[in-house]
């Protein structure tokens, strides 16, 4: 099966480049010009990835990914045209896996979108390779929290939660170094890979979103505490 992107560019040359480029790839590929068709697109289509243009008729990019963020675990790649509009992709609410400035070639995006393809498929082969019958389900439990590393699954006072995979990822990284003091750079490079482009802000906003989802006051919050001097440590 070939793996399935979508494209959302309103700029119709550079969505031609883009789906001429990725098509001769191997991928199937979709293409929509704006904000809401990417909605329904992305809803229909399940892709395995996203490339995402920001400014976009009917909504923009950044309220596309907030939306299709709590719905979906794609992963998603998203052009900017303004240095001001990197701060807010990887520092603030939206949460993508990566980002391009344009102008950008051709062979730098096709390297993006298959490292983040790549990342994709060795987490569903995780997945699939433990889901056998015979194998104890590993996990590790904090009170309410339990971490289903069998099942890729975090439960919360006894109902599953819906964590993105790097929010997965962070959690379970932060839960195996209990009570230790992790600077955000040793997270970023251990969760995120040396290949990262981001910067450690990146742990910040995920450290945000995990609070939201399994601290009772994300306000106050006792499990991912927050230590002086530049970073996080997991108290269970
Ligand atoms: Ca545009």
């Amino acid at each position: 099966m070939p793996e399935k992107i979508l494209i959302v560019e309103d700029e119709l040359s550079l969505q031609e480049t883009l789906a001429y480029n990725l098509k001769k790839e191997g991928y199937l590929v979709e293409t929509v010009g704006d904000g809401r068709s990417a909605l329904t697109s992305a809803r229909a289509l399940r892709p395995d990835l996203i490339v995402l243009d920001i400014m976009l008729p009917e909504m923009d990019g950044f309220e596309v990914a907030r939306i299709l963020r709590k719905e979906m675990s794609t992963a998603i790649l998203m052009l900017t045209a303004r240095d001001d509009e990197i701060d807010r992709v990887v520092g603030l609410e939206v949460g993508a896996d990566d980002y391009l400035t344009k102008p950008f070639s051709m062979r730098e995006l096709i390297a993006r979108v298959k490292a983040q393809l790549r990342r994709a498929r060795l987490l569903r082969e995780e997945i699939g390779n433990s889901r056998t019958e015979d194998i104890p389900h590993q996990t590790l439990t904090f009170d309410n929290l339990v971490i289903d590393l069998t099942r890729r699954e975090v439960i919360l006072n006894n109902s599953p939660i819906a964590l993105n995979p790097k929010e997965y990822e962070l959690l379970l990284f932060l839960a195996e170094h209990r009570r230790q003091m992790l600077s955000r750079e040793f997270i970023l490079e251990r969760v995120w890979g040396w290949d990262y482009i981001g910067d450690s802000r990146t742990v910040d906003v995920h450290v945000r979103w995990l609070r939201q989802k399994i601290e009772e006051n994300s306000s106050e919050p006792k499990r991912i505490v927050t230590v002086r001097g530049g970073g996080y440590r997991f108290e269970g």
